[in-house]
């Protein structure tokens, strides 16, 4: 049999030239490769199956063009080209395929049930140009093949999971960049703009310094964070105490939005991590890092293992809760006029930033779903639409981890007035985001119904006026861990 001269290499969420172990083996096994991406319309100004919102918001949109884009110059610095079109996989990439004369497709091997139809599809009509497909498992720090058990036998609980993997299964190197890409000589065609996929174009979320989450997309701006926050700003050392902040860039990474769009790969991280730990400090922050990461990868072989069940109601373990559907109350949540600072500034950061700390997620997402008992998916899909990092397994996964019916069933409410309290003690973050709160002293920042009529008088907060009143009652039994 002859060598295979030309592979198409369909990128999906894997868009760097780092690690990227399907672009190796295609690179390796073949003369020629014909790097191809292509915008989705089934995503890209699609509609929500469970609310009023766009699949993808116009932020997460700009990011992914931006890596795109980014792709792009990195393939050009290697003498490569992009292909990049507007349709749908099933067609696009046969369609390419068939004219390149490709001898193999590559493509990123994705855990979400969606993404797992579409490579079917291009698959099978791959077959009628009688081309093979062939995937590959990318996204995560531990290599599937190498789990200690197959996936379908991945425990449900973090903790036993994670100490198997820490004891059996070993972090592979992460992948040097090619050196060169010889693509066919052909035209890469445009980007589409935001308005060609769907969106208003607006300046005002280009990210300057004065945004309040300025990351552009890109394997580039994802390398500079990572250089960035690890040994410029040497953040790494002190993670594990500030990682429940609230407000600024550097309590945490804020790598995940190119993790999600895999223009950071986990095991290039985890080498930073390596390298920090040898030359300047080995500590708990940089165990917890990575452990963080692996939080990741439990949750991307919990979707490959659980499949459609990860997005029931009662979620993996079919649990009998009776959701309620009231979208006047949804909607209060979703625009942070719950009447709960804590929630509500977590809410409009998100509108604002398409960032949330971990800290506030949680809040947020157990008081939709443990006190108002809204189904979570809704919660979930609304984050899905806002989010810059969304990722399928980390956002349904956590989501159905807080309302309770995720890996254990164990009753997650939180207390967000303890945590209000506890996590954000001079009322900073919700004078931040709340800002017709903001000369209130902390305590009636938090609970602003505690002012009686002078009070409100006196600080020019009439509830019910300026600031709503809360939704259900404050005093309610909070029950669960408050930690
Ligand atoms: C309701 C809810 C929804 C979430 N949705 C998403 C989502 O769609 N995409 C997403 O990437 N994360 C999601 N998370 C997890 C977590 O909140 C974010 O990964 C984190 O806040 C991103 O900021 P960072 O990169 O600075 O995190 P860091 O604290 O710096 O952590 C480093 C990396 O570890 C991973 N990580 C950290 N915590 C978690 C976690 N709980 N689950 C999975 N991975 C984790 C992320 O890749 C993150 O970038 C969600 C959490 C909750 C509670």
């Amino acid at each position: 049999m002859d060598m295979a001269d030309v592979a198409v290499v369909w990128f999906r969420r894997d868009l760097r030239v780092h690690d990227n172990p399907t672009l190796q083996r295609a690179l390796e096994e073949n003369d020629r490769v014909v790097p191809l991406y292509t915008f989705e319309p089934g995503l890209f100004g699609a509609r929500s199956r469970w609310i009023d919102e766009p699949r993808i918001g116009r932020r997460r949109a700009r990011f992914v063009r931006e890596s795109v884009q980014d792709l792009r110059q990195r393939m050009h610095e290697r003498d490569g080209e992009l292909l990049v079109r507007h349709g749908d996989p099933g067609s696009v990439v046969p369609a390419v395929a068939e004219s390149v004369d490709a001898d193999a497709v590559h493509a990123q091997r994705l855990p979400g049930t969606e993404e797992r139809r579409t490579a079917s599809a291009v698959e099978s009509e791959l077959e009628s140009v009688g081309v093979d497909l062939t995937t590959h498992w990318t996204h995560t720090l531990h290599a599937i093949e190498d789990l200690p058990t197959a996936i379908e036998h991945v425990q449900d609980t973090f903790t036993p999971w994670k100490d198997s993997v820490e004891a059996n299964s070993s972090v592979p190197e992460p992948l040097a960049p090619p050196e060169s890409v010889p693509t066919p000589d052909m035209d890469g065609g445009s980007i589409p703009t935001l308005s060609e996929l769907g969106y208003d174009e607006r300046t005002d979320d280009t990210p300057g310094d004065d945004t309040p989450m300025p990351v552009p997309g890109g394997e580039s701006a994802a390398l500079e964070r990572l250089q960035t926050y690890i040994f410029e700003r040497d953040r790494l050392r002190e993670y594990r105490e500030t990682r429940n902040g609230l407000l600024g860039m550097d309590f945490s990474s804020k790598f995940s939005p190119w993790l999600a769009q895999g223009c950071l790969s986990p095991r290039r991280v985890k080498r930073a991590v390596d390298r920090y730990e040898r030359e300047r400090v080995s500590n708990d922050s940089t165990y917890w890092l990575v452990f963080e990461l692996r939080w990741r990868d439990f949750f991307q072989f919990q979707l490959a293992k659980h499949g459609d069940a990860y997005f029931t109601p009662g979620g993996i373990q079919d649990r009998e809760i009776v959701w309620n559907r009231d979208e006047t109350a949804f909607r209060r949540w979703a625009d942070g006029e719950t009447g709960f600072p804590f929630v509500d500034a977590a809410m409009r950061e998100l509108a604002a930033t398409g960032y949330q700390s971990n800290r506030a997620r949680q809040n947020a997402a157990s008081f939709l779903a443990n006190t108002l008992r809204i189904d979570w998916r809704w919660g979930a899909a609304y984050y899905e639409s806002s989010l810059l990092d969304y990722d399928v397994a980390s956002n349904y996964g956590n989501w159905a981890y807080v309302a309770g019916v995720g890996t254990d069933s164990r009753d997650r409410a939180f207390d967000v007035l303890w945590q209000a309290h506890n996590y954000d003690p001079d009322a900073e973050y919700v004078r931040h985001w709340v800002p017709e709160l903001a000369d209130l002293p902390p305590r009636y920042a938090h609970e602003p119904w505690r002012m009686d009529a002078d009070e409100q008088a006196r600080y020019g907060v009439e509830l019910r006026v300026e600031y709503p009143e809360p939704i259900v009652d404050p005093n309610m039994h909070f029950d669960g861990p408050s930690s």
